[in-house]
């Protein structure tokens, strides 16, 4: 740290991103991308904007907002598009919370939420999970703040149904509830359909996991028209052009190949049923994930240490060093081929265990 670094951000600890090794090539299942590559679409659209890139972007993002408008019946003035959904929930902790209104979220959850409380210097507030790592939405009907839920949650994979998220709604009506659906695309029942009906509803979606876009930064929010106004405020006084020309075209192209995108998912699915029910047979305990991850533990080896063989063996999967996870790995669905690798090698390291 230099001595000129303001005393405010002393203490701040910064996310800590998944490992994306340039050296040497890793079955990479440690970041929840996905294994297919863009559709040929997003891929031509790049090519194509990539002709005008000496002209500035387009600081309202209408053609990627229309299209959403479109794709999820809704108005355009309901979206915003960031820089990754990451640049969004960055917004959403600036706009909705301060010293009167703190943040609340679980205490296992996606680990930027207490990063941006602590940039932001906004007072947060960790809601314990439950023992089998379930989060129960009760626990918040009578708590004041706003509301940060990542539905599947991360890196748990379990996830809410949309008559409990709307309970939630319903029970809260003055304080806003941000819904991180960064993974609802693997199983999950999305909320966004009900921001229309609920002017306390933020839903924050990605172009990162199901779309194949993670490289291109591209996640939007839709809410409101005054929340969605809320958060504007703060993009112009940011960052007016926040996603760039390639980035919005390629967003667009990716919501017109849509089937392309949905049979991946479907895909996903099917090797994550297949991968888990394998772990189990290796002895594993494996969370009823709807996202494209797995939760996995197993008593004959630490998280740690499975994590540490795996890597020796080029594959990459992500451990968590905290106190009630510290026993489980995540790990991302890839391919079959990719999910065969692991299982073998997986099953070579608990031979060697014993
Ligand atoms: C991956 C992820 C994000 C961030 O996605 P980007 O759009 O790539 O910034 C947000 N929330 C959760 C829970 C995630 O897992």
């Amino acid at each position: 740290m230099s001595r000129y670094f303001s005393g405010r951000f002393q203490t701040l600890t910064p996310y800590t991103p998944g490992e994306q090794p340039q050296e040497r090539r890793y079955i990479k299942l440690n970041t929840n991308e996905s294994p297919f590559p863009p559709s040929p679409g997003v891929m031509a659209a790049v090519q194509e904007e990539a002709k005008r890139l000496q002209l500035y972007s387009d600081p309202e993002c209408r053609a990627l907002r229309n299209a959403l408008a479109e794709f999820y019946d809704l108005a355009p003035e309901q979206f915003l598009a960031g820089n990754g959904s990451d640049e969004l929930l960055n917004f959403a902790f600036m706009a909705f919370c301060d010293e009167d209104c703190p943040a609340l979220f679980p205490d296992i959850t996606y680990g930027f939420y207490p990063v941006y409380a602590g940039v932001n210097r906004v007072p947060f507030r960790e809601i314990p999970l439950e023992e089998d790592l379930r989060f129960s939405l009760e626990k918040l009907e009578s708590l004041h703040g706003t509301v940060f839920l990542a539905n599947p949650n991360a890196p748990t994979g379990l996830a809410k149904g949309r008559e409990e998220i709307e309970r939630l709604l319903r029970s809260r009506p003055d304080s806003v509830l941000v819904v991180d659906e960064a993974y609802v695309d693997f199983g999950a029942e999305s909320v966004l359909p009900l921001v229309s009906r609920y002017d306390n509803l933020l839903v924050i979606q990605t172009f990162s996991k199901s779309r194949s876009m993670a490289g291109a930064r591209l996640g939007f929010a839709a809410g409101s028209e005054d929340l969605i106004a809320d958060l504007n405020t703060l993009k112009y006084s940011t960052n007016p052009y926040n996603v760039n020309r390639m980035t919005a075209a390629a967003g667009v192209a990716a919501l017109r190949e849509d089937a392309y995108y949905r049979a991946n998912a479907r895909t996903i699915m099917e090797n994550r049923c297949f991968t888990a029910e394998a772990l189990r047979k290796l002895g594993f305990t494996v969370t009823d994930s709807k996202a494209n991850f797995l939760f996995a533990c197993c008593s004959r080896i630490g998280g740690g240490e499975l994590y540490r063989k795996l890597k020796e063996r080029g594959i990459l999967v992500r451990h968590f060093t905290l106190p009630r996870i510290d026993d489980y790995v995540r790990i991302t669905i890839g391919t079959r081929e990719e999910m065969e690798a692991l299982l073998e090698e997986t099953a070579a390291i608990l031979e060697e265990q014993s």
